[in-house]
């Protein structure tokens, strides 16, 4: 394992610095903008146009084809620098790795670039009130009709469902097949008649998702990906995709140092008391641990071996540890917590309830922290497999 990047890749990482250093500006003034949404499109197009979007995805449809280490190093400083997640982060993340693998060459020219450019923003309609875990069993019907699909069903939690131009979706094709051989794997225009989106707010007061209802909804066939009923290895081949999770990483270290500071600002008798120490050394130990795993599956994939089960470790100790640092910072604010920002005593924005309660989210999310127990007690530990779960 070659835990050290080489000076060309810090070349790279500086220059990258450097040009963060000279256009965060446009970031930061997201949240500020008249239409949100739009800055943050722009956002992301302007990183692209730099070259620091699509790093791995053929020149051809509008990617850089750099090395996973530069990957990396991108996601790596994006989140040091505290920079918001891209907006089409799904589309980034899971389509386009599964175009890029299964598309027609058609399909890659028509949607890669407009990914990449955030013009078209994409969302993902997998899971089903019935489908989560055992994702196999998702019911919602595509039925063939000369060159069209018609779509009938209801899917939800879907992150971005209330600002996505197009949706990739898991339908039934085949309701008589083993339930996984029935599956196909459709890319559906969310400005196509029959869809309604209903936002869902969470604990935390957001509306991070929706839930959506396809009522004879019509999907050109040339918008299918991959076979007809072959859609569930498809789907399979990008959720597995294992990443090296140093990103993440980072988030969590600033994570523990916002701790450190509202430990600081919070001088409430007993602030910095004994447990608090304990705890932070604890996240940073733990923090640690992560980082080398992270280094260990980057090793495994530039070395073109699969990382194996890192990635449920990783992730089960990651929502955990984020999880743990949302605690502590509610203990630490004691009843500040609750102060909202018109307070002129209010801490952290006035958002730790609600960055609590959105840490909860991510040991479901992308998996639940039992589903990643499961993957662990059967390929790290060889028990034998258990009855449920797509894992
Ligand atoms: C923040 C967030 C964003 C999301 N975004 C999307 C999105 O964009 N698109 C999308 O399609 N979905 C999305 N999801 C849905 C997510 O994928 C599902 O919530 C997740 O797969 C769990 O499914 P479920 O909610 O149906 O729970 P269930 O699968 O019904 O599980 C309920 C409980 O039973 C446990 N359980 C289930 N099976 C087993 C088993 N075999 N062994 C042990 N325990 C088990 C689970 O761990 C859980 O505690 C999102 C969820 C969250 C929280």
């Amino acid at each position: 394992m070659d835990l050290a990047f080489s000076p060309a890749e810090e070349d790279y990482r500086q220059r990258l610095r450097a040009w963060i250093a000279a256009n965060s500006y446009h970031a930061a003034a997201i949240a500020k903008a008249s239409d949100p949404i739009q800055a943050a499109r722009d956002w992301q197009r302007r990183l692209w146009k730099a070259g620091y979007v699509g790093l791995t995805w053929p020149k051809t449809y509008g990617g850089q084809e750099a090395k996973l280490t530069e990957q990396v190093i991108v996601a790596e400083e994006i989140a040091r620098a505290r920079l918001p997640a891209l907006i089409n982060a799904v589309g980034l993340s899971i389509l386009g790795p599964t175009l890029v693998l299964h598309a027609t060459d058609e399909q890659r020219r028509r949607f890669l670039p407009k990914i990449l450019a955030a013009d078209e923003i994409w969302c993902q309609g997998f899971s089903e009130p019935g489908a989560g875990s055992d994702l196999a069993a998702l019911r919602t019907r595509a039925v063939l009709d000369g060159d069209s699909f018609v779509v009938t069903g209801q899917k939800i939690w879907t992150s971005l469902g209330n600002i996505a131009d197009w949706c990739f979706l898991l339908v039934r094709t085949d309701p008589d097949a083993p339930k996984r051989e029935g599956i196909s794997y459709l890319l559906c225009d969310m400005k196509s008649p029959g869809i309604t989106v209903r936002p869902v707010r969470n604990a935390g007061g957001g509306v991070h998702f929706c839930e959506m209802f396809f009522d004879e909804v019509r999907i050109p066939r040339v918008n299918l990906v991959g076979p007809l009923h072959g859609g569930w290895k498809i789907a399979r081949s990008t959720l597995d995709h294992e990443r090296s999770g140093l990103s993440g990483v980072i988030a969590l270290e600033n994570g523990v140092e916002r701790l450190w500071r509202l430990a600081h600002a919070n001088r409430e008798p007993g602030y910095l008391d004994r447990s608090l120490r304990q705890q932070a050394a604890w996240y940073w130990i733990e923090l640690e641990g992560l980082r080398y795993l992270g280094f260990r599956a980057l090793s495994d994939q530039l070395a073109g071996r699969q990382p194996g089960p890192s990635a449920s470790v990783g992730k089960l100790f990651a929502s955990r540890l984020r999880q743990k640092v949302a605690k502590s910072m509610l203990e630490s604010a004691g009843p500040l917590a609750c102060l909202t920002k018109k307070s002129p005593h209010v801490l952290a924005r006035g958002r730790l309830v609600a960055g609590y309660f959105d840490a909860l989210g991510y040991s479901i999310g992308g998996g639940t922290s039992e589903i990643m127990r499961n993957v662990i007690a059967e390929k790290v530990l060889g028990l034998p497999r258990s009855s449920g779960g797509d894992e």
